[in-house]
């Protein structure tokens, strides 16, 4: 097997050729180092590549498939988000900050999928400690979208999606606190899903902003993202806000709407046609919810009013929480450390001072500020009080319907550099997303065509609490009928 036969190749297809032994996961993964030898020099999606420690975990996987012992992810190459702790292997969370932290332990998604001797080819790129939507804030080097090495792949899971609609990987794992998963899977063409908060252990997980991260499946298909998501999800008494929910073989949930859509009452919010949206997304969006239409669905407008404070919300409650978390980054306990200084304040800041980016900088005082005596009530307080408002709203709002769609993100892959220079432009890309991961709930972003330069646009499928199974169902009926068939960029 060569690089080339890797390309497109999803999980359920990489499951027949290992388990019928036309290939061994020894192959699969050179293939893979292989195609990273390939691209990754144009990309640069990757912090860290894992050779050694892959075809070693890869004989292991071979060993299990020979004694009839393969789980469904047995053999698998994967990168992981460099934001989740790889015991033995630097996680950078692409910062200056923990450039050379090394963990001593694994993520408990990491772990879960050792368990079913996933192959880890490497760490993906990101926005510095996930802040961003390009991931051009990462400390290291951008990464580039794959259809056009001139654009971004999103952020700030960038590197994550980037890789796997390269095929450097079959599958990888991003982190989204505001959209950090759909909104990279939309703008490189590949499936990415935010599950409910508290249905994947953020244990290993690098804290954001911890009321809203949740870590997610990145895959180039419907059926890809529930193999994934059935390896992740589940209670995991190390993480205190985990859920207690039976597990749910989520690839079940795939059959059933194969041929319709019948029966489903889907909401068309009319806030989330967006001002300033890109007229090709609009349209694309339009012709997406004819297709669930078309499927069988009953499809009705809707609205959630609310919506249009949900940015104003998020970037309280997000860069307070952050203030908070990235706090123990003082030089004492963690990765970089400037302690030429005399005194202990001296070394504070200036290990904070140069181990952190601008971006990371702007969210920790933005957060601070935010959670200041005098200001505390007017900011975060406030925010918290809307927040629950918005939640409220989407609870009735699911009374109603069983899922509510839109765009993932208002417009296609920018150009690198075109938004760097405001903040404000860079955090409008999320608009779409981050009401999601305000109230908690579950997302998916699938790819549901090209623009006419070929760049990618995703579609964004919203259920209530614990409703994967509802949004695998529509997902899998719009993949089929949307004759996307996994598409790949010419590189
Ligand atoms: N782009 C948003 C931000 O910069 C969301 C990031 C994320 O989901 N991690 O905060």
């Amino acid at each position: 097997m060569d690089a080339s036969t890797l390309v497109g190749l999803t999980i359920h297809e990489a499951r027949m050729l290992l388990d019928s032994r036309k290939v061994s996961a020894v192959e699969l993964t050179r293939a893979a180092l292989d195609r990273i030898g390939q691209v990754e020099d144009r990309l640069k999606a990757f912090v860290t590549v894992t050779g050694d420690l892959a075809l070693d975990q890869a004989r292991k996987a071979d060993r299990r498939i020979a004694d009839g012992r393969a789980a469904p992810l047995t053999g698998i190459p994967m990168q992981l988000k460099d934001n989740m702790t790889t015991r033995g292997v630097p996680t950078t969370c692409s910062s200056r900050m923990l450039e050379s932290f090394v963990p001593t332990y694994d993520s408990t998604v990491t772990r879960r999928l050792y368990d079913q001797s996933a192959v880890l080819v490497g760490k993906g790129n990101l926005d510095e400690f996930a802040m961003g939507s390009s991931t051009e804030n990462s400390a290291f080097f951008p990464t580039r979208n794959p259809w056009d090495l001139d654009r971004v792949p999103g952020g700030s899971s960038g590197g994550p999606a980037a890789a796997v609609v390269a095929s450097e990987c079959v599958f990888s794992l991003g982190s989204d606190t505001g959209g950090s998963i759909r909104q990279p899977a939309a703008l490189c063409g590949v499936v990415g899903l935010k599950p409910t908060y508290g249905l994947v252990s953020r244990y290993g997980l690098v804290a954001f902003a911890s009321s809203l991260d949740q870590i997610g499946p990145i895959t180039r298909d419907v059926r890809d993202c529930a193999i994934v998501l059935n390896a992740i999800a589940g209670n995991d008494p190390r993480d205190s806000t985990s859920l207690s929910v039976d597990a749910t073989d989520y690839t079940a949930a795939l059959e059933s709407g194969e041929r319709s859509l019948k029966g489903l009452r889907i909401g068309v919010p009319t806030e989330y046609f967006v001002e300033g949206m890109d007229p090709e997304v609009e349209a694309s969006t339009r012709r997406s919810i004819a297709l669930l239409e078309e499927l069988g669905a009953e499809v009705a407008e809707t609205s959630l009013p609310h919506t249009s404070f949900a940015l104003a919300v998020y970037y309280i409650l997000a860069p307070s929480e952050c203030s908070a978390n990235l706090a123990r980054y003082d030089g004492v306990k963690y990765g970089f450390s400037d302690s030429e200084a005399e005194s202990m304040w001296g070394a504070l800041e200036q290990t904070r001072g140069g181990g952190f980016g601008p971006e990371v900088k702007r969210r920790i005082m933005l957060g601070t500020y935010a959670l200041s005596s005098g200001y505390y009530d007017a900011f975060y307080l406030k925010a918290q009080k809307v927040r629950t408002i918005i939640r409220r709203e989407f609870e009735r709002a699911f009374e109603e319907f069983d899922a509510i769609v839109s765009a993932t993100s208002p417009t296609v892959a920018f150009r690198l550099g075109e938004k760097t220079a405001d903040p404000v432009q860079m955090y409008l890309s999320d608009v779409l997303t981050l009401p999601a991961n305000i109230a908690g709930l579950p997302g998916i972003s699938v790819p549901a065509g090209l623009s006419r330069d070929g760049l990618p646009i995703g579609f964004q499928i919203l259920a209530g609490a614990l409703g994967e199974e509802t949004i695998f169902r529509i997902a899998h009926a719009f993949e089929q009928a949307s004759g996307w068939n996994g598409k790949s960029p010419d590189l």
